[in-house]
């Protein structure tokens, strides 16, 4: 018994050993990456399907990793969020993200920008200012800007938050609760933020079609919005039966491959362009 007792803690020892070792480099490496600036913006259409127009777009970000190689979010952005380092990337990408919006002729015809923060962001109201401060000396105004903020992770304080967000739709700018349905309390944190639009995660957008129980939880958040008079968001929309449903009940405003992938800038430019010829 001993033995093996002794064998396990051996072998959790060298687990454990491994995987601080992965998340420390994994936290030097985009340490590396804050101070090279490789983070970079991608952007994703969303379209109003009611009259075919470009309602506005998210901003996506990406890993230029030593500037050969493409790092989707998912691989870093949960421990980029966990450890805090979340903050110098969405600096950067919000600072390449108005850069590269604010070349664009008739900026105002963009639409809503919408950029994702984790709840530990919009808590911190000093940052948020320097944020702001950050959007009003760019050509964009603070009213084509909006916040995403995912219910995947909790706040640490509703009442802060709460400040915070009056404070940023005081100065135009729009807070949105992504991903709603998948985590925490989407309908406490609509009440106490006082939110007026929210994002449908494309787990549910999945279910439409299929035979998946989850369709009545889709059916129940559009309920909802529909209810409160809430802005709704589709999003991961991949087909025109998916997009045709979400419509019929009243969800027009829809993101996804159906409409158009996550385009780097120059691609974006272009969508842009042939959206205003249209
Ligand atoms: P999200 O905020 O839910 O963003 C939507 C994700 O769905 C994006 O994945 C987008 O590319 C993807 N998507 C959109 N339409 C479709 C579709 O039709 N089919 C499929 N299969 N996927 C679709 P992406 O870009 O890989 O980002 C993943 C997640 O990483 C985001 O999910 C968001 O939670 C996070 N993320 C991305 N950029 C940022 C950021 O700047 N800050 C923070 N905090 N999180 C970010
Ligand atoms: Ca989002
Ligand atoms: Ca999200
Ligand atoms: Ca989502």
């Amino acid at each position: 018994l001993c033995i093996i007792g002794g064998l396990i803690g051996l072998i959790t020892f060298f687990l454990i050993n491994i995987y601080f070792k992965h998340q420390l480099s994994l936290h030097s490496l985009i340490l590396k990456g804050i101070q090279r600036k490789e983070f970079i913006p991608y952007y994703q259409p969303i379209v109003n399907v009611k009259n075919n127009k470009m309602y506005g777009c998210e901003v996506l970000v990406r890993w230029w990793f030593n500037k050969k190689e493409l790092i989707s979010p998912d691989n870093f952005i949960p421990y980029a969020e966990n450890s805090g380092l979340i903050i110098y990337i969405t600096d950067i990408l919000l600072e390449k993200t108005l850069a590269e919006l604010s070349s664009l002729n008739w900026i105002e015809s963009l639409g809503i920008i919408s950029i994702n923060l984790v709840p530990e962001q919009l808590e911190d109201k000093q940052h948020m200012r320097k944020t702001v401060d950050l959007i009003i000396k760019s050509s964009i105004s603070p009213k084509q800007i909006a916040f995403e903020i995912t219910e995947r992770m909790s706040f640490t304080d509703l009442d802060k938050a709460a400040i915070v967000i009056d404070y940023l739709k005081a100065q135009g700018i729009n807070v949105k609760l992504d991903d709603a349905g998948t985590g925490y309390g989407s309908f406490s944190y609509i009440q106490h933020l006082k939110l007026q639009s929210l994002k449908i995660d494309k787990m549910f957008v999945d279910t439409i079609g299929t035979y998946d129980h989850k369709l009545s939880v889709l059916d129940s958040i559009i309920a909802f919005g529909n209810k409160s008079g809430m802005e709704m968001i589709a999003e991961g929309v991949e087909t025109k039966e998916q997009s045709d449903y979400l419509l019929n009940n009243g969800v027009y405003l829809q993101q996804g491959y159906y409409f158009s992938e996550p385009l780097i800038f120059e691609q974006f430019r272009e969508y842009f362009k042939r959206e205003q010829e249209n």
